[in-house]
């Protein structure tokens, strides 16, 4: 039986926006909740997003000499403990196993957090003199972080991601190739999910348990609260230390490795979700959309609309766009609904009278605008369609992300700017205590630090500041 009006209700984005989210991701079939507490099962649509994530990041790890590897689950616990910032600091989320087989086992074992510490030991042996340097490798793997409050892809016990770890035979290379991902991230959010991002260094309370510098990129969410989208860290010697990664240098002396890591995760899609959504449901960036364009047959009992439509399945198909004709028994102002939910980048709708002219309408989901285009050329209109969507919403975000960003002189200023979903810029001293102020004050945490030589002076204390930093309340 057909259905005529489209059932599915999503909370109101500007009123009540967290639930806005969690309907938008189990209603458009993203993700489900599994049956342990904290734990997500990506759906085929939400796991096509992070198939495209995936294609394109590996291109551009690829491109820069990085090859993947796969390294195991289980860590042995003692490898945890040898670099003492790095325990302290996972200790708390590491799930263990201690039985197996029937029995208890001599040594627990972790369920990997992040993989520095088993990539360090294989790393150690693999490395012996200069000329192995540099190894540059990355993993595409699930890792698990035991979690007391989750939500779907922003925070869960178990998700997936990438983790880049790369050793090197001096600290500038090692530093450069820090930046370097850094910097790929950044164009990648641009390019790929048309997101805008802050990057910066990371404050020592807010940096990864035993790097020597963390960087980090930040995006604007549509609360105003900031997202760390990607992180890379530059660790110096300490998993050198502890891991024993020495090479014979060219000098003929024995030194310890520079070593880097740096990640990205399924957060980036709850990211594209809270970045570009509005109040019928998602609005997905086209280069990675699962699906970029919807045709919906208008009058599809008349003769040869059907027919038609397959024809521009085919077409686009053909010329790489990732199309679905949606054929179903449901009306056409179902079909738009449900597709605008579920934030196909472009809508075609094909009638008889349509076919008549040689034309199709096309619908954008970014800005609902319609327009009329020839058939013959539907490829390349399409394309190019696509391809103005993309630039538009990362525009969009942009400006948005830009004109909300505020100056704060006083604490007083910095909470009524994240009271008023801004990311607050303020001068810092560079001590904790100033820091954690912040925090008890405004809920506010330190996202990156964006200036190193500032006349400015700390928000809290008065004193001369180390830095600027920007300042959000953040996810
Ligand atoms: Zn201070």
């Amino acid at each position: 039986m057909a259905k005529d009006t489209f059932v599915e209700q999503i909370a109101d984005i500007e009123t009540d926006f967290p639930r806005w989210y969690t309907d938008v991701v189990v209603k458009t079939k993203l993700v489900d909740y599994g049956p342990v507490k904290g734990t997500m099962v990506i759906r085929p649509y939400g796991y096509a997003i992070w198939e495209n994530i995936q294609k394109e990041l590996d291109a551009r790890f690829k491109a820069h000499g990085i090859e993947n590897a796969y390294f195991p689950l289980l860590i042995p616990m003692s490898f945890m403990t040898k670099e003492a910032e790095h325990v302290e600091g996972f200790a708390p989320e590491v799930a263990v196993v201690t039985h197996a087989g029937g029995e208890k086992l001599a040594e627990p074992l972790c369920i990997r957090p992040t993989s520095e510490t088993i990539i360090g030991s294989m790393y150690s042996k693999w490395i012996q003199s200069y000329r192995d340097l540099p190894v540059l490798m990355n993993q595409w793997a699930n890792v698990m972080r035991w979690e007391k409050t989750t939500r779907p892809f922003l925070r869960t016990s178990e998700f997936l991601w990438q983790e880049g770890h790369t050793v090197h035979a001096s600290e500038a290379e090692a530093v450069d190739m820090t930046l370097k991902m850094l910097a790929v991230y950044e164009e990648f959010a641009k390019n790929c999910l048309a997101m805008p991002v802050l990057t910066g260094r990371k404050t020592e309370k807010e940096k990864f348990a035993g790097a020597v510098a963390t960087y980090g990129m930040e995006a604007m969410m549509h609360d105003g609260k900031s997202l760390q989208a990607g992180t890379s860290h530059y660790l110096g010697q300490n998993f050198a230390k502890a891991f024993d990664i020495k090479f014979l240098d060219k000098d003929g002396t024995q030194k310890y490795g520079y070593t880097t890591s740096f990640g990205v995760s399924t957060r980036l899609i709850g990211a594209i979700i809270m970045t570009h959504g509005d109040a019928r449901g998602l609005i997905l960036p086209p280069v990675v959309a699962p699906v970029q364009v919807v045709i919906v047959p208008i009058a599809s009992k008349k003769p040869g609309v059907v027919e038609a439509c397959r024809e521009l399945k085919n077409t686009l198909t053909k010329a790489g766009v990732r199309v679905v004709l949606d054929e179903s028994e449901n009306s056409p102002g179902w079909k738009f609904n449900e597709w605008e939910m579920k934030g196909v980048p472009v809508r075609i709708e094909l009638g008889p009278r349509d076919l008549e002219a040689g034309k199709m309408v096309t619908v954008r989901r970014d800005t609902h605008e319609k327009a009329e285009a020839e058939l013959s050329s539907a490829a390349e209109t399409v394309k190019a369609l696509l391809a103005t969507v993309q630039t538009d919403m990362y525009d969009r975000a942009k400006a948005r992300m830009d004109s909300r960003i505020v100056r704060a002189n006083s604490l007083d200023e910095l909470l009524a700017g994240v009271d008023n979903a801004n990311f607050v810029r303020a001068g810092w001293c560079g001590c904790r205590e100033c820091e954690d102020k912040v925090k008890e004050f405004a809920q506010a945490t330190a996202r990156v630090m964006d200036d190193e030589n500032t006349s400015e002076t700390c928000i809290v204390c008065g004193k001369k500041a180390d830095h600027t930093v920007v300042f959000a309340r953040a996810y």
